[in-house]
């Protein structure tokens, strides 16, 4: 039976990754991303240290380039529609370039630390300019949100939702809005399995919403920037937090960091190597090295 070529080329893909990162791993610049400020501090920690992550494979590349697709066909359709999209070019092929990139340096219970962050782009609500933030997720992380539309009609309530349940976001667009001075961010939200943009309801046709504008909480940011300062701390005096979650729990399976992470020790004192326990490196790296 002939090769099937799709699978083939996953298998390259794979080698590929796996070679570049075990050839090109550099530590990271020191900065943290707004989209990480919600993650597990030993995760970050892990991160900025400059241990090596696990390999990305190339089905989460795939979603990583879907995705871009999918906010660059938001933009251009919120365009079409008359919306002005600042802080944005767009190109004639389609494509976006996205301009308002920005680091803040910042000092906060006498300890220094950066965030970066790149802006889907701004726009303007009535009188009000908002950052924009535009997150096109997959059938199951969109429909709870799109339930509690469905429920209650009211972007209050899903914002509600959003702030017990996908803090990342709302850290996100608090670190948006401090970069840019603006106290609003709009959250649009694409169904990636039915091109949906916004939240609609299937019992109310007429019911529909990009997402919700999140207004700046001066004590939220409070919180994001103590939880920073803790880990730069500790990068500082390269001592190792302990980890957020003392149990696995399912963000532990998606976290590069895995294999130094829950029952590593025991590993170290079998004196099995790390790697052996990283489904993809093999064991001819060491990933208990940081260096
Ligand atoms: S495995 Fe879980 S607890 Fe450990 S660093 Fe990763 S997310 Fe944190």
């Amino acid at each position: 039976m002939a090769v099937d070529p799709i699978k083939q080329w996953y298998a390259k893909r794979e080698r590929d990754l796996i070679a570049n990162l075990k050839k090109n791993y550099k530590r990271p610049r020191a900065n943290f991303v707004a989209s990480e400020l919600s993650a597990c501090r030993l995760a970050t920690w892990f991160r900025l240290m400059g241990y090596i992550p696990c390999a990305r494979n190339p089905r989460g590349e795939d979603y990583g380039n879907d995705g871009n697709l999918h906010h660059d066909s938001v933009r251009n359709q919120m365009r079409e529609g008359g919306m002005e999209i600042g802080d944005v070019t767009f190109n004639k092929d389609g494509t976006v370039e996205e301009t308002g990139i920005y680091i803040l340096n910042i000092t906060h219970k006498w300890i220094k630390f950066n965030i970066s962050m790149r802006l889907d782009g701004t726009l303007r609500l009535g009188v009000l300019k908002h950052t924009l933030e535009i997150k096109s997720l997959g059938y199951w992380k969109y429909k709870p949100i799109q339930k509690v539309w469905e429920d209650t009609e009211s972007e209050a309530a899903v914002l509600g939702w959003l702030m017990k349940n996908r803090v990342d976001m709302i850290y996100q667009v608090h670190a948006n809005m401090v970069a840019t001075k603006l106290k609003q961010s709009y959250l649009v939200f694409k169904d990636r399995s039915d091109c949906a943009i916004g939240l609609h309801s299937s019992k109310n046709p007429k019911a529909i919403t990009g997402g919700v504008v999140v207004p700046f909480s001066p004590t939220l940011w409070k919180g994001v920037l103590d939880k920073l300062a803790f880990i730069q701390r500790h990068i500082d005096s390269g001592v190792q937090p302990d980890p957020d979650f003392l149990e696995e729990v399912t963000a532990c399976k998606y976290c590069n960091y895995h294999h130094l992470c829950h029952g590593a020790e025991k590993r170290r004192k079998k004196k099995l190597e790390p790697a052996i326990w990283h489904p993809q490196l093999g064991a001819k790296i060491h990933l208990d090295d940081n260096k």
